[in-house]
């Protein structure tokens, strides 16, 4: 029996088909030099092949030294990427032609995407006149109708599509005088020796000059090559959740009885993908909860007491869930390591302020990392004012008890100032600190960190993660991670793989839900300044967020300014206006803030500086200009700084959408307030691969499975996962699981997570 690491280890050149050349059906050659070479021996020994052989031209081979070198499908696979017996098998097709249940040409729908195989007529090539493009005219038949095909800029397509000729075409269906249509559709030449009822057709085969058929004759030999296929997954996985074997699964996903079995073999191999992502992500889990020393905190302490005894207001049910979910992490001795997914505006904060203090009672020391200065600065002042007037027990000193000391460390933190925090640290007698990524220099110590929270986290990277946790001298910390940014809870169990789950999924009480407008046109635009100017005269406060015009700092900061300027000249005129952006020094900063949440600033023209954490629960509308040019999440984290206090809020998109996906995301905004709701909507997008980039090993791995569209299986594989390892750790007892995993990873990783 032949397991996956047997096929990865195989080059698909050992196959005999792959080393045959390539029957050149046509100058698929993207450089367009590509029509057949006549005299190419393709086809040789395959009896009864239509060859497509062209009957001019040159291209399709390759010189070298002179002599001629034919191209072989083994090159064309390579040019795929397909260079083993394990990438050729997990090249899937893309769809399946089945040719006992055609759709007949003329009951085709209009719009739809489709493929037919038919019967070519007629071929007409049309020369380019001045102004036009070349294209070739083919008529096609399936015995009762007509379909025209018009190929643009492909005069190759004259040679490859004979009289007679059966293909199978991929393309949008049009109708043009009554007649069906396609444009550009992409042609399968279907080869006399198919005879069977399903034909896979593969991707990008054109592209390369390999043609479906020849790959699945590559795919043939490879599966009679491979004999009887290893099934990895325990009985009873496959029992309980309805899969398909492994050996059956790759056969009919390449050589279908029927497109049914193709699709059910398809649920086994996407599942498998799924699984072996989720295997290395839990074992990775369970290796770091083993092997590190954490702090068993005592939670429940009289400091947390008196802190919620002096709260204004009462913890939302969300929030005291997630609190006991955290609380029941961080009194084991394990590390925690959790990530706190909620909206904006759900009160992430306040959790984690919370728990800072069951640090801090414990005797140890509590470390806050946000991304930016301004947010920074914000926490600090929200944590000194919450804190104000709370005591630490302060054992060997005259007193029994001395106040909490929360500090400020960020880039702007200098001399002095910042040599008395930095030896605060060191000693002990700085409690908390805030901060940004100045947190992670050489020069700052810890004498006793016991949780690090990160805010925001989209804005680090995982090492920064590691970096932070890494700065206590003694038992691991415990890490919080808090997302602003909603990712899809399928999403997350991958890009955040490794962390636990906490979710506030309901705001503060007394907040009514932000309107949000798009004001596509200049007449909605006035409204919107008209709803600032209301809103302002009615005693609240506005923001303005400008159009991001490039990636600059300082372009950004300039256009801003000008865009205040006419502000104030035009539809604002006589409102007190403010300017905030990233160019600014600190202190400035510091003023304009202090000048907006104190009321005297009426509307604040900001960049995306206040994209996160800015709390003024007095600022009631939000004007978003030029909106199509952010991304979906970014504005709805930007909305999320009104809506705070419990009047009725508004968020006014501005401009119009330059494509189909701008369109969807802004009248997406305008549907939902629900962040993760948001998420999903950027997912469907933007596409997984925006999500996860390349911070995820193993991503690369799905090539039948889709965190968007599979979400189900997600889930099921998480739980699968946890299942198998928390019974087995090492894998021991599924050896042929664990042998796949090791084929995914590098050798580093393999032995720290199969190591005793
Ligand atoms: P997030 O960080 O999740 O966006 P914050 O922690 O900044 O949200 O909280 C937003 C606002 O809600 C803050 O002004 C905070 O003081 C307030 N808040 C937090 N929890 C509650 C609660 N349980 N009841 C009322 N207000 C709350
Ligand atoms: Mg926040």
């Amino acid at each position: 029996m032949r397991s996956l690491a047997d096929l990865a280890s195989t080059d698909v050149r050992a196959l005999r088909s792959a080393k045959r050349p390539l029957r050149q059906l046509a100058g698929t050659r993207r450089d367009g030099r590509g029509t057949a070479e006549p005299g190419a021996p393709g086809g040789a020994g395959a009896s009864g092949v239509v060859s497509a052989a062209g009957t001019a031209g040159k291209g399709g081979v390759a010189r070298a030294g002179g002599s001629r070198q034919t191209k072989l499908r083994a090159d064309a696979l390579e040019e795929m990427g397909i260079s083993t017996v394990l990438d050729l098998l997990t090249h899937y097709p893309r769809r399946y032609l089945d040719r006992t249940s055609q759709t007949p040409i003329a009951e085709l729908e209009e719009g739809a995407d489709a493929t037919v195989l038919a019967t070519v007529r007629r071929v007409r090539r049309l020369p380019a006149r001045r102004g036009t493009r070349p294209v070739v005219t083919v008529d096609v038949s399936d015995g009762r109708s007509y379909l025209g095909l018009s190929f643009f800029n492909q005069p190759w397509r004259a040679q490859q599509l004979q009289e007679g000729m059966e293909v199978a075409l991929s393309g949008k269906v049009t109708t043009f005088r009554g007649r069906r249509q396609m444009a550009n559709p992409s042609v399968e030449v279907v080869e006399g020796d198919w005879t069977g009822r399903v034909l896979p057709i593969y991707p990008q085969s054109e592209k390369a000059g390999i043609s479906s058929m020849e790959i699945g004759a590559c795919v043939a030999e490879a599966l009679l090559w491979a004999g009887q296929l290893e099934d990895p997954l325990p009985g009873w996985v496959l029992e309980r959740h309805g899969f398909a074997p492994r050996d059956w699964a790759v056969r009919q996903a390449h050589q279908p009885g029927s497109v049914t079995d193709a699709f059910v073999a398809r649920r086994r191999l996407g599942f498998d993908e799924l699984l072996r992502l989720q295997l290395l992500l839990v074992m990775r889990k369970r290796a770091i909860e083993r092997e590190s020393i954490g702090i068993a905190h005592a939670v429940g302490s009289q400091l947390v007491a008196a802190f919620r005894d002096a709260l204004p207001f009462s913890l939302t049910g969300a929030q005291q869930k997630a609190i006991a979910e955290i609380e029941a992490d961080l009194e084991k001795p394990v590390p925690m390591h959790r990530l706190l997914q909620g909206d904006v505006g759900s009160g992430k904060t306040l959790v984690a302020l919370w728990c800072l203090l069951s640090a801090v009672a414990g005797g140890y020391q509590g470390a806050l990392m946000a991304p930016t200065e301004v947010l920074a600065e914000q926490h600090h002042m929200s944590l000194s004012s919450h804190l104000g007037g709370l005591s630490v027990p302060s054992p060997g000193s005259l007193l029994p008890e001395r106040p909490l000391r929360v500090a400020l460390l960020t880039n702007r933190t200098t001399g002095a100032e910042r040599s008395q925090v930095v030896s605060g640290l060191a000693g002990g007698d700085v409690d908390i600190v805030v901060g940004t990524h100045a947190l992670l220099t050489e020069t700052v110590r810890f004498l006793r960190l016991g949780l690090v929270v990160i805010d925001e986290q989209h804005r680090f990277g995982v090492e920064q993660r590691a970096a932070l946790r890494d700065k206590a001298n003694g038992p691991v910390p415990d890490v919080l991670v808090m997302t602003a940014t909603p990712i899809p809870r399928t999403a997350a169990m991958t890009v955040y793989g490794d962390l636990d789950t906490t979710i506030l999924d309901e705001l503060p009480p007394g907040r009514s839900p932000v309107k949000t407008v798009w004001a596509r046109g200049p007449l909605q635009a006035e409204a919107a300044w008209e709803a600032v100017r209301q809103e302002v005269s009615g005693g609240h406060q506005a923001y303005v967020v400008c159009p991001l015009v490039e990636e600059s700092e300082r372009v950004q900061a300039a256009s801003a300014s000008e865009e205040l300027t006419r502000l104030a000249g035009g539809p604002l005129k006589g409102l007190h206006l403010g300017l905030l952006h990233g160019q600014l020094p600190e202190r400035e900063k510091e003023a304009v803030m202090a000048s907006f949440r104190a009321g005297s600033i009426d509307v604040l023209v900001a960049t995306t500086v206040i994209e996160v954490g800015v709390d003024v629960p007095n600022a009631t509308v939000m004007v978003i200009e030029d909106a199509d040019r952010f991304g979906i999440a970014q504005l709805h984290q930007l909305r999320g700084r009104v809506g705070r206090g419990s009047a009725q809020s508004w968020c006014f998109l501005l401009g119009e959408a330059s494509t189909p996906e701008g369109e969807a995301r802004l009248a997406a905004l305008e549907r939902t307030n629900d962040g993760f709701e948001v998420a999903e909507v950027d997912l469907d997008l933007r596409g997984e691969g925006t999500i996860l980039g390349t911070r995820q090993k193993g991503v690369n791995d799905l090539k039948l499975a889709s965190l968007r569209r599979h979400r189900k299986y997600v889930a099921l594989a998480r739980e699968v996962a946890f299942e198998v390892v928390d019974d087995d750790p090492h894998l021991r007892h599924h050896p042929a699981l664990a042998a796949e995993l090791r084929v995914l990873v590098d050798d580093d990783d393999s032995q720290y997570l199969f190591k005793n």
